[in-house]
């Protein structure tokens, strides 16, 4: 069977990650986490003092940028990728709030979005992936034989959210998380560089009254669809 490239993007923690990681372990695909890269850009930043009450510092990040190594390695147990920044791994600490706080500013910055669209095109010279993001199917793969846009109401996507850091154990609050979804949205669609956007060509998914299972064999159809043509 054809090996092709899977493309998924659209809002903030409206679920691409949990299709696209299972897509992949179920055709045997390499998953790649875009959002994960500049999560780890952005805690690199934090653990350097690179945030003043000005904002990002951003000509130190720029001359920084060499030494951020950010890397995947997959969890023997769960067969999950666990992000790695400079060899240390990051999984958990990307994942905070204060990180997702923080992250939209950073990949939003035109020289952390070049060295980022670089390492991901590496990661999908030989296809063979599912790459979740913003700006997968329109920037990155835009010749990706499977694209899709997946949305969901802020409200839905804030409370998904809320559930996983609880589930976790970490401290949330609704409305905290909610205007999280909003802001990231705003700054996410209204960026000059690779704009959260729907690719023409992509598929559009409103999950917010999905389940899990329906959504998984709404995109194993596309799926088998997108390898016979
Ligand atoms: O997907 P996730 O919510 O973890 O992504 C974190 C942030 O990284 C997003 O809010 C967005 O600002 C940025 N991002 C991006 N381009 C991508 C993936 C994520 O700008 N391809």
């Amino acid at each position: 069977m054809k090996k092709i490239t899977i493309a998924i993007d659209g809002y903030s923690s409206c679920g691409k990650s949990t299709m696209a990681k299972d897509l992949a372990r179920e055709v045997g695909y390499i998953y790649i986490d875009s959002g994960a890269m500049y999560r780890a850009v952005t805690l690199y930043c934090l653990q350097n003092g690179l945030f003043t009450e000005a904002g990002i510092d951003a000509a130190s990040l720029e001359a920084a940028m060499p030494q951020v190594r950010i890397s995947f390695q997959l969890n023997p147990e769960t067969q999950r990728p666990m992000t790695f920044l400079n060899g240390e791994n990051v999984e958990d600490l990307i994942r905070t709030m204060e990180v997702s706080n923080h992250v939209s500013p950073v990949a939003a910055l035109p020289f952390v979005r070049e060295a980022m669209v670089k390492l991901q095109q590496d990661m999908g010279k030989e296809k063979g992936i599912v790459m979740d993001g913003r700006d997968i199917g329109t920037a990155v793969f835009p010749d990706a034989e499977l694209k899709i846009f997946v949305t969901a109401s802020a409200e839905i996507r804030a409370q998904r959210r809320y559930d996983e850091l609880k589930a976790k154990g970490q401290e949330a609050s609704f409305e905290e998380i909610l205007t999280n979804v909003k802001e990231r949205d705003y700054i996410d669609q209204n960026r000059a560089v690779s704009p959260l956007r729907q690719a023409e060509d992509a598929l559009l998914l409103d999950n917010s009254n999905l389940t899990i299972e329906e959504q998984k064999q709404w995109l194993a159809e596309r799926f088998k669809e997108a390898v016979k043509e």
